[in-house]
C-alpha cells in the first residue's frame, strides 16, 4: 500500500522537527526559539493544508503570483506568510500588500518599492535585508547585498515608511562552508540587533545545512525539501 501525502508528509515533519530539537540541544539553545518555515514554492496548495493541518503556522513561497494565489486559497488557514526569493521590482508594490514577512530585500530601491507598496495598503511590513556571504566574488544570483553595503541598506530600511526592520537573512553560498558562512551572518546580526532592537530574526539554513545554522544561532530555518519532497529541477 503506497503511503498517503499526508502520512509522507507527516513522517518527514516529525523528522525534521526532531533534527531541529537535536541540533538546538546540541548548541545550547531552546528549540522554540527556532521557528520552522515551511518552504512550499513547488508544492500544492492542498499541500500547504495539510501541513497546516499538521501544526504548521509558517510558510515560504517565492514567486509573486504563486504565492498571493496560494494565500487566497488558503484564507481560511492561520498561517504566517514568509516571502523568500528575490522580489522584482515591479512586482514589489503587489508582494507588500500581502506577505506576512519579506526576506530578501537586498538594495535600497527594493526598499523603497516595498514601502511605498505596504503604505498604500496601509500596513508595515516587517522585512530581512538579505546578505550575499560568497566570498568567490562571483556573486551566484541568489541575490543579497554584500556584507560592507549591508549597514547602510539596514539603516535605510529602519528609515522608510511603511517597512519594519525585523533582521537578517542568508542563503548559503554554493560550494562554501556553510557554517562559517552562518557563524559571519550572526556576527553582523549582533551588531545591528544593538542598533535595532526589532531586528531579531537570523533567517538561515534550508534542508542541507539548517542545522548548522541553528549552531550559528538562526531563529528561522526555511526548509523545503526534507519536508516536502525533491522538486522538480527547474527552480
Ligand atoms: C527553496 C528555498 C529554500 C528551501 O530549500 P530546500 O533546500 O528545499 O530546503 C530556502 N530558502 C530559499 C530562499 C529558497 O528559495
Amino acid at each position: 500500500m503506497t503511503r498517503s501525502r499526508r502520512e509522507e508528509i507527516a513522517a518527514n515533519l516529525h523528522a525534521v522537527r526532531g533534527r531541529i530539537g537535536e541540533a538546538a540541544a546540541e548548541a545550547g539553545r531552546d528549540a522554540a526559539d527556532v521557528t520552522l518555515i515551511v518552504v512550499t514554492k513547488t508544492s500544492p496548495a492542498s499541500d500547504v493544508r495539510l501541513l497546516h493541518e499538521l501544526g504548521v503556522r509558517d510558510v515560504g513561497e517565492n514567486r509573486h503570483p504563486d504565492a498571493e494565489r496560494k494565500r487566497a486559497e488558503l484564507g481560511d488557514c492561520d498561517l504566517t506568510w514568509h516571502f523568500v526569493g528575490q522580489v522584482q521590482s515591479n512586482k514589489a508594490a503587489a508582494v507588500a500588500a500581502y506577505a506576512d514577512v519579506v526576506h530578501s530585500v537586498d538594495s535600497e530601491r527594493l526598499a523603497v518599492r516595498l514601502g511605498a507598496g505596504a503604505q498604500r495598503a496601509q500596513r508595515e511590513l516587517p522585512v530581512l535585508v538579505q546578505v550575499d556571504l560568497d566570498t568567490t566574488g562571483g556573486g551566484q544570483g541568489r541575490g543579497g547585498a554584500a556584507p560592507p553595503a549591508v549597514e547602510a541598506l539596514t539603516r535605510a530600511v529602519a528609515t522608510t515608511d511603511g517597512l519594519r526592520l525585523r533582521g537578517l537573512m542568508t542563503v548559503a553560498p554554493l560550494g562554501q562552508p556553510a557554517g562559517d558562512a552562518f557563524l559571519r551572518l550572526a556576527i553582523m546580526w549582533r551588531q545591528i540587533r544593538m542598533t535595532y532592537p526589532t531586528a531579531d530574526m537570523l533567517s538561515a539554513g534550508m534542508s542541507g545545512d539548517f542545522e548548522e545554522a541553528i549552531g550559528a544561532g538562526a531563529t528561522h530555518v526555511r526548509v523545503g525539501s526534507a519536508v516536502l519532497g525533491s522538486r522538480p529541477v527547474l527552480r
